[in-house]
């Protein structure tokens, strides 16, 4: 029978979690009382990850399929993949770290029932973050409203339900830089959300480094904002302005007979200042053509090792 319900987890060495995960999600999934899948992502894991996950799916073939990603591709694609896998009439997004509680798929489950094609899990409470994990995360959300076009909910992640229907769009958009909330929101339907207490990581530590954060932020940015590349013609007008009012002043300095505005330091200085806003713009361009190059190359959004599931 083909599962109504499809739980998509991106796993990335996870080996002192993912027993507890699948427990728990099994629990949950049960109770609801219909047919239902867990997809497991590996995103190339180096640890046990793989093996266990390979067991876990020996164990309960009939619920558990594992699709092993060739290498790490980053937890965005890994969801795209687990969604691109999943058969289900709806389908659920979730870390596997047991940082969102698979008990809240229930409410989830119970908005989609009520009509929603889009049902997000909204942290309603953190628990166990630093306070950079929450000063960035907070800079970052405020940073999207204020400079794309496309409205995230504040403070909801990739835990989400989506239904089928949701989901065959977000499939048809194969862009590589993904920001897979903002393209959730941008399908637009019947979206809504449901708050839950965010719980702290039991073991393991975050995969998500500064440097990944970064560039999921660029990506959201340049994704979704032309914002930075208007800020070169701003910038221009005002170097321009600033130039002709300097040549009046230096022309009414002249014809006056007082000094000249200033010497050589001051004509460095400017030659620096245009000079570096010019590299920074040129910069800025930089960023949306190796994104162009990107997408036009076509390459699949990852690729797979090896899928495990019932014959
Ligand atoms: N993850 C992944 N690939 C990565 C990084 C993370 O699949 O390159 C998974 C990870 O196993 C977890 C989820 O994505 O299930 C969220 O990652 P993490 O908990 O490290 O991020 P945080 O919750 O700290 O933002
Ligand atoms: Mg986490």
């Amino acid at each position: 029978m083909d599962p109504l319900i499809s739980v998509v987890a991106p796993v990335y060495n996870e080996e002192a979690l993912i027993r507890e995960f699948h427990e728990r999600v099994c629990a949950t999934m049960d109770s609801l009382g219909e047919p239902w899948e867990l997809i497991l992502v590996d995103d190339g894991s180096g640890d046990e990850t793989p093996a266990l996950l390979d067991a876990i799916q020996g164990e309960d073939s009939d619920h558990v399929v594992v699709v092993h990603l060739a290498r790490n591709f980053g937890h965005q694609l890994a969801i795209t993949a687990g969604m691109d896998y999943a058969r289900g009439e709806a389908v659920v997004t979730i870390d596997s770290d047991l940082q969102d509680p698979p008990e809240v798929i229930v409410d989830l489950v119970k908005q989609w029932r009520e009509g929603y094609e889009v049902v997000y899990a909204v942290r309603a409470e953190r628990e166990g973050e630093t306070w950079f994990k929450l000063f960035t995360a907070g800079l970052f959300y405020r940073l999207i409203q204020r400079l794309t076009s496309v409205t995230i909910p504040m403070e909801a992640g990739d835990f989400r339900l989506l239904d089928r229907k949701a989901l065959a769009y977000l499939r048809s958009m194969r862009e590589h830089s993904r920001f897979v909330r903002a393209m959730t929101s941008w399908v637009g339907l019947r979206q809504s959300g449901v708050p839950y207490r965010r719980q702290a990581r039991k073991a393991g530590e975050t995969k998500y480094t500064v440097r990944k954060m970064v560039r999921l932020a660029i990506d959201a940015i340049t994704g979704y904002s032309t914002l930075p590349l208007k800020l070169a013609l701003w910038s221009g007008f005002v170097a321009a302005a600033l130039g002709a009012v300097m040549a009046v002043v230096l022309t009414i300095n002249r014809l006056g007979g007082t000094a000249p505005l200033a010497g050589q330091g001051f004509t460095a200085s400017l030659v620096l200042f245009i000079g570096g806003v010019q590299m920074v713009m040129v910069g800025i361009l930089g960023e949306y053509i190796g994104r162009i190059y990107d997408e036009v190359r076509q390459r699949p959004l990852y690729t797979v090792q090896e899928v495990r599931r019932k014959a």
